[in-house]
């Protein structure tokens, strides 16, 4: 990609940059902040301070219950991006002698087994295309046909497209056939429901730093009490461990290594403002206004979206790429940062594509504000169509 000074040839006129100046992210994460959220962070705590194990003790709990865990799951934070809790949670959960069947259809479930060719664990796939999500009478079969699975891995909302998977069918098949189910929730969780009480899984990961709306710098796990004292000595990696982080932090209250005090802080700061805005059904309804303005904006100026409406979580959209030879997408990505809106470059592989986030502490005047800055931006370029090259699927 050029850097901006290549592009940035004339001022733009309305930059709608956010309070702190930057600009908005309207990208799967990290994500704007609010001011509050990023205040929390002005103070330095110990580690093994009282009050900052309070705050610890308190956050887990809240954890927890926004997955509907109550008495029966537990959390266990661990330091990092989403991808080191990913990798925590396969690592700790299935046994050196067990065997994964993962579910793909994008990038991230192709990431789970990268970790587990690294860290030695079996595994199969069942893979679909990137705009079809998971199939679970395929998995029914798959499982009926292989015994010698013992977990199966699932991807919520797969971020490379912003398709929503069949979590509860995906659940029901896994348990039915007395299987384990890991879940990566990391881009809807607090959006999206997903409760412990309905669906059954062994493990569930997110982070900080997507639809909770906190800093990025720690994942967490929510973990049935039971599957999770059962994985003691499975980990092949001590600082991924997550039975061996639950343990000391029960024992103590304490992180095993330096917690990200700050992030911590935000973190507790988000919840607050996560349950003022009503929990998941609060959130997960500001991100699905914020889709639909998003949605129906781009089609109404003629781009073409990847998924079906029933299919898109409201998270990110992928968007196909105009085949007007006008457009061209540095320029166009490098000018909507310059108006103050950062996109995001695509990551299908069946389809030239980017990407528009509709996530973070944005709201519907950030969006419409996106769509007036993507009409300029189109219009400095010259870009009078934008039709992909091929028409898709037409579109519901
Ligand atoms: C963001 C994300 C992750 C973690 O990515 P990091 O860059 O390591 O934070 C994992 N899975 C999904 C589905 C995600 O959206």
């Amino acid at each position: 990609m050029t850097t901006r000074a290549d592009t940035a040839s004339k001022p733009v006129a309305n930059i709608a940059a956010s309070p702190t100046g930057d600009p908005w992210l309207l990208t799967p994460g990290p994500l704007t902040t609010s001011p509050t959220v990023k205040q929390a962070m002005l103070h330095d705590y110990g580690s093994r301070d009282g009050r900052f194990i309070a705050i610890n003790r308190r956050l887990r709990e809240r954890l927890v219950s926004i997955a509907g865990g109550g008495e029966t799951h537990v959390c266990v934070p661990l330091q990092g991006s989403g991808t080191f809790v990913v990798e925590a949670m396969i690592g700790t959960f299935v046994p050196a002698d067990g065997k994964l069947l993962i579910l793909i259809n994008g990038a991230y479930g192709r990431r789970i087994a990268r970790i587990c060719d690294y860290i030695g664990r079996a595994y199969a796939t069942q893979e679909t295309p990137e705009d079809v999500p998971v199939d679970p009478g395929a998995l029914d079969q798959a499982l009926a046909a292989d015994p010698s699975v013992t977990h199966v891995a699932v991807i919520h909302c797969e971020t490379t497209s912003g398709i929503l998977n069949p979590l509860h069918e995906v659940a029901e098949v896994t348990a039915r056939h007395g299987r384990a189910l890991l879940i990566d929730a990391m881009s809807v969780f607090g959006a999206v429901p997903l409760d412990a009480k309905a669906i059954r899984f062994d493990a569930v990961v997110a982070s900080s730093n997507k639809c909770l709306e906190g800093s990025p710098g720690m994942g967490f796990c929510i973990a049935r009490s039971e599957a999770l004292q059962a994985a003691k000595g499975n980990a092949p990696s001590l600082s991924l461990d997550l039975h061996d982080q639950w343990a000391a932090m029960e024992a103590n209250g304490q992180w095993r290594f330096t917690p990200p005090t700050h992030c911590i802080l935000a973190l507790d700061q988000a919840l607050d403002e996560f349950d003022a805005e009503g929990g998941v059904a609060g959130r997960g309804g500001r991100y699905l206004d914020n889709c639909d303005i998003l949605v129906s904006g781009l089609r109404t100026m003629g781009f073409r979206t990847l998924l079906p409406d029933a299919l898109q979580a409201p998270i990110i959209v992928t968007v196909h790429m105009p085949a007007d030879p006008s457009f061209e997408f540095e320029t166009f990505y490098n000018r909507l940062s310059d108006a103050g809106y950062l996109i995001y470059p695509g990551k299908l592989t069946v389809a030239d594509s980017f990407r528009i986030g509709c996530i973070g502490r944005l709201g519907s005047e950030q969006m419409h504000g996106a769509l007036a800055a993507i009409r300029d931006v189109l219009a400095e370029m010259g870009v009078r169509d934008c039709a992909p090259a091929t028409a898709g699927k037409p579109q519901p």
